[in-house]
């Protein structure tokens, strides 16, 4: 390990496992310090600039009060786009990018989709550079996370439009879609003890978390918007709490919904769910 490995080391120890901190310590001083992958690797010998250097030292204070990596370097990876973040906005999940596998995989070449509650805009911004001829929308009811989203959405140089709006409130819009796709709060305040101090302390909790007695409340109203502005043959996708799958099941079957089908993510666990409009099958927008 060379000088400034160790001193990571030093600064982070007992925070990270040993996986995690290797991946911190690349990006540290690939992304901050500005070394070649070479001068990483093999310890080729390597003096940063003077500004770099306090950038540095701030981040290696930063990580060892606890903050999210992302939120540190300013930027995180979705879908092999280089997104924007900080404190407005969660970070984007690699089981986020599962729900926008799993709407691409049923895209044909043109259509409308709207993401509900976008935050950093990863879904919509990662659907719009997929599918470039689809009109992307997104919603969300914070202006804070907004500002980020429109800031990535120039930064990848796609066309999502951006509206805020509060789907609790009783929307109403004037557009029709095809597919309609979320990632809302779903996290119980009971299941709060249960998560890392990096997210409770940093990420914003308005993304997060939902009453105990009412941990479907935005799957309920996005699903009654949904139902009013989905296009025949329509489809609606959500990434879910796994606890709250089959609840949420039988909610959209009793909603109307057809071909109801809950689906995991990579680590097994009930991860997301789609819903038809219709089961007229043989009118999609493939093709
Ligand atoms: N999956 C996120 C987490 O566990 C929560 C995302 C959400 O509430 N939509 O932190």
């Amino acid at each position: 390990m060379t000088g400034v490995q160790k001193r990571i080391a030093a600064a982070l120890e007992g925070r990270y496992d040993a996986a995690a901190l290797e991946c911190v310590k690349k990006a540290l001083c690939t992304e901050l310090l500005g070394m070649s992958q070479l001068q990483y690797y093999t310890g080729e010998p390597f003096s940063p600039d003077p500004e770099r250097e306090l950038m540095f030292d701030a981040a290696l204070q930063r990580l060892g009060a606890g903050e999210p990596l992302q939120y540190v370097l300013g930027t995180a990876r979705f879908m092999g786009l280089e997104l924007k973040v900080d404190g407005r906005v969660l970070v984007p999940r690699p089981e986020t990018a599962g729900l926008v596998e799993w709407v691409l995989s049923d895209c044909g070449q043109t259509g409308t989709l709207l993401d509900i509650g976008t935050g950093s805009g990863c879904i919509a911004i990662s659907l719009s550079h997929l599918l470039p001829s689809w009109s992307v929308q997104a919603w969300d009811i914070s202006p804070d996370a907004l500002q980020v989203a429109r800031e990535n959405n120039l930064k990848c140089g796609t066309k999502v439009e951006f509206r805020q709006r509060d789907i609790l409130s009783a929307v109403c819009s004037d557009s029709r879609f095809d597919v309609i796709v979320s990632n809302p709060p779903y996290v119980t305040e009971s299941e709060k003890s249960l998560m890392e101090p990096v997210v409770l302390d940093y990420e914003p909790h308005l993304a997060l978390f939902v009453p105990d007695d009412d941990a479907l409340r935005y799957y309920r109203a996005i699903s009654d918007f949904a139902m009013k502005s989905l296009n025949s043959g329509g489809r609606l996708y959500f990434e879910i709490n796994p606890l709250f799958a089959h609840e949420l099941k039988d909610m959209l079957e009793r909603k109307g919904y057809r071909n109801v089908t809950l689906r995991s993510d990579d680590f097994g666990k009930l991860r997301y769910i789609k819903a038809d409009t219709d089961d007229r099958k043989g009118r999609t927008d493939k093709g």
